[in-house]
């Protein structure tokens, strides 16, 4: 049985006086939900929010990360930074990093593969456009990016990813996809993932929707089968959030 997941991302928004503000205004409400519950916040923010979520079961994760441990790259963070300052989740290639900074399939596996290494959790984004959706190549499109970012990850190493499927067209959008579009994805996303594995490792991966999840559109995402949890972006940054974490 996998244990649903919702993790905010608060993209960037909330430097650290907010984000401990807000992290403290719904901690106690969100604290003991059946799911685990991740909020991926600023880097310059997660020492404060993880000194303000101390005893509680809210966990917090980065938004990104370098592939390699040090050296020359001005302005990047890495994944053995991130572990070293107890961060457990990081999500890696979500569609606006792919987009603006130029994340490909290809750096997505690399960045996944050294976060396993450096002992976290990625949260691995995939997505169509709606280009893409119109195309009806949906379905080829996941199955080549899991493929990808899942380049020699174990199967063991494997269990520990989650995948986001977040249709870039639902994104920041109020355009969410429906039940039945969500599942469908994410069942396919679950085909590959035991083509590349077997049944019972795909079985155990955790797959998220994300593409404005609501309050109101949650429960009946969060029921589907293959659903197990969202990627959730500006209403993580809401009180309703809390909703969403009890869907
Ligand atoms: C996201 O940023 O991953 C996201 C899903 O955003 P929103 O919920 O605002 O569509």
């Amino acid at each position: 049985m996998r244990k649903k997941i919702i993790a905010g991302n608060w993209k960037m928004n909330n430097g650290p006086k907010e984000a401990v503000a807000f992290a403290n205004s719904i901690k106690d409400s969100i604290n003991g939900a059946d799911a685990d519950v991740v909020f991926c916040v600023p880097f310059v923010s997660l020492i404060p929010v993880m000194e303000a979520l101390q005893g509680t079961d809210i966990a917090v994760g980065a938004q990104n990360m370098h592939f390699e441990d040090s050296g020359a790259y001005t302005g990047e963070i890495s994944g053995k930074m991130l572990a070293e300052m107890g961060v457990p989740y990081v999500i890696i290639g979500h569609s606006e990093r792919r987009q603006y900074f130029n994340e490909t399939n290809e750096t997505v596996n690399l960045k996944a593969k050294k976060a396993l290494a450096c002992g976290l959790k990625p949260i691995v984004c995939i997505g169509e456009t709606l280009s893409e959706r119109e195309q009806g190549i949906t379905v080829d499109l996941l199955r080549l990016q899991t493929r990808i970012a899942m380049l020699d990850i174990s199967k063991e190493d494997a269990q520990k990813v989650v995948v986001a499927y977040e249709p870039i067209w639902a994104i920041g959008t109020g355009k969410v996809a429906t039940n039945e579009q969500a599942e469908e994805a994410c069942k396919a996303v679950r085909q590959v993932l035991s083509e590349i594995y077997d049944q019972a490792t795909a079985d155990a991966i955790r797959i998220q929707y994300g593409g404005s999840v609501s309050k109101d559109s949650a429960k009946g995402l969060f029921a589907m089968p293959n659903i197990d949890g969202g990627l959730v972006g500006g209403a993580s940054l809401k009180s309703d959030f809390e909703v969403i974490a009890r869907a």
